[in-house]
């Protein structure tokens, strides 16, 4: 299958027009493309970094899961360990919206830095182990997130095999942790990756190009 690249753009670029120069150039590689939610309208872009797990109600500056299916959306990240830190968000929160996402016909994304996490973050779903196929999760070691410092792709290899020995080797294990077009290819390639989850780089056209091209 071909792998699964995904760019999570974080809270850039600064303006709509960086925005849409950005999306033009890279819209064309079959990526998910994660911008902020602002932009997604204007994009029309298939991936968005988080959602609610509530349907409509009080929940100020919340954006739901239908509303983001209601976008043309097709793919949520959620439990990205940025979102651990600074919202505080515990794996029962994830839960929940893993929950309210699929059910919304979303495709998951599910981020992790360690193998206990999956359970947790599963909680809130029935049979899980019968309802899991549009879930996608990310292996992203904390050390390697934004840090320049990947995570040595043998040691991300037993964690891929480790998260498909837990949910079924039909789930696709993406690497995330400053991936860039050198390191890649030795995440797919050698160490069997899915797919790759990508921060810094994506907003960098050339090499995001260049990261899709060495591993299709
Ligand atoms: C991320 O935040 O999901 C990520 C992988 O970031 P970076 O590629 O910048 O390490």
């Amino acid at each position: 299958m071909k792998p699964l690249i995904v760019a999570n753009w974080k809270m850039n670029p600064a303006t709509l027009e960086e925005a849409k120069n950005l999306f033009d150039q890279v819209k064309e590689t079959g990526a998910v493309i994660c911008p902020p939610f602002v932009y997604l309208s204007a994009l029309r872009a298939n991936g968005a970094q988080d959602c609610f797990w509530e349907e409509k109600g009080a929940f100020t500056g919340e954006i739901s899961a239908q509303m983001l299916k209601d976008l043309g959306v097709e793919y949520v990240i959620l439990g990205h360990s940025e979102r651990r830190k600074y919202q505080k968000e515990t794996d029962e929160i994830i839960s929940k919206k893993i929950k309210a996402a699929l059910g919304a016909g979303l495709k998951v994304i599910l981020c992790i830095d360690r193998i206990s996490q999956i359970k947790k973050d599963l909680q809130e779903i029935e049979n899980w182990k019968l309802k899991i196929e549009n879930l996608t999760v990310a292996y992203e070691p904390l050390f390697a997130i934004g840090t320049g410092k990947a995570c040595p792709p043998e040691r991300a290899e037993k964690m891929k095999i480790a998260v498909k020995k837990f949910l079924g080797p039909d789930t696709p294990v993406l690497y995330g942790g400053s991936v860039n077009s050198q390191n890649a290819g030795e995440y797919v390639k050698d160490a069997g990756f899915d797919g790759l989850l990508v921060g810094g780089a994506s907003l960098k056209p050339v090499e995001f190009i260049d990261i899709i091209k060495n591993v299709c």
